[in-house]
């Protein structure tokens, strides 16, 4: 079966490297599935859980927005954080998400406050969603 190389890095480290069969994630525009030999694209991201699937397996990786850049069969994603199942701190996501829903129920925030608490909030969420996908 044919592959391709992805690479996931956040300025702290690298997350991930590996030959894989296809990923999807969640550009501006809506979801995209790259395989193998996919034309060059670059995007950025939303907050999301990418998907990826190597050995004909599926699985889940939090991705903190960024981008993504396809170049000669290889996928690229620079995020400002990211996360495999296994390193997620699942208490800390769920208590991230209830700060985020508590600011969110108060009125008369700020918009950036707002934003912010909505980033935080999806943040939260996508952990969650990652970490129990193991
Ligand atoms: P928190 O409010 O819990 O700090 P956050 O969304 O503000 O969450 P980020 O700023 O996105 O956190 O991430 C800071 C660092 O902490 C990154 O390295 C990220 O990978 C890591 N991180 C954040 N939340 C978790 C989690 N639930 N489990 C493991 N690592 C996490």
């Amino acid at each position: 079966m044919s592959t391709m190389q992805l690479d996931i890095v956040t300025p702290d480290r690298k997350v991930y490297s590996e030959e894989v069969e296809m990923v999807v994630a969640r550009a501006v525009e809506g979801d995209i599935g790259i395989l193998p030999n996919h034309a060059p694209y670059i995007s950025p991201l939303q907050v999301t859980a990418l998907k990826v699937k190597k050995n004909g397996e599926e699985s889940f990786i939090a991705i903190n927005g960024g981008f993504m850049e396809v170049h000669d069969n290889k996928v690229t994603v620079l995020a400002e954080s990211a996360e495999l199942p296994g390193e997620i701190d699942i208490n800390r996501a769920e208590a991230a998400k209830k700060r985020a829903e508590e600011r969110l129920a108060k009125e008369k925030q700020a918009d950036i406050d707002f934003k912010r608490a909505q980033l935080s909030l999806q943040r939260a969420m996508v952990r969650i969603r990652v970490s129990k996908s193991r």
